[in-house]
């Protein structure tokens, strides 16, 4: 039930991706990629007095990497920069590590049901390795590996 009810999160993020376009006045942007599954996606924010005002992405990939890349952007606007990389903190931890299935995510909690599916987690993973990325404006390119 719990499981049907992830993979339908999944599946409509993945048919209509949020805030899926590019961005013109971006103040930053980044590209990452999964090379084991060959997702890649570009990553853009608009960043003023620490406040994430706008953030899309665009890219080709599975189901779970476009789907947790729209959960990331619908999460994270009007955030503060601050509060992105605390919210990144929680996704990978919980993601990547035993036992931190516990930390609240809120609707990010869709994103756990890919645990189960080891090889998929750097998909689910992707999008946030990119923001983090784009916040450090390192101009490098996120990868998964
Ligand atoms: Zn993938």
């Amino acid at each position: 039930m719990l499981r049907d009810l992830y993979q339908e999160v999944i599946l409509d993020h993945n048919r209509s991706p949020r805030n899926c376009h590019e961005m013109d006045d971006a103040t930053s942007c980044a590209n990452g990629v999964n090379p084991l599954c060959g997702d890649k996606l570009t990553l853009y924010i608009k960043v003023a007095d620490d406040k994430i005002l706008d953030i899309s992405f665009i890219g080709s990939g599975c189901a779970i990497s476009t789907a947790s890349a729209s959960l990331l952007t619908d999460s994270l606007k009007g955030k503060s920069v601050a509060e992105a990389r605390d919210l990144f903190s929680k996704v990978h931890a919980s993601l990547t590590e035993d036992g931190s299935e516990h930390v609240d995510l809120g609707k990010l909690a869709v994103l756990l049901g890919v645990k189960e599916f080891p090889a998929r987690v750097k998909c689910a993973t992707l999008a946030w390795h990119t923001l983090v990325s784009a916040l450090d404006d390192s101009g490098a390119t996120a990868s998964t590996e």
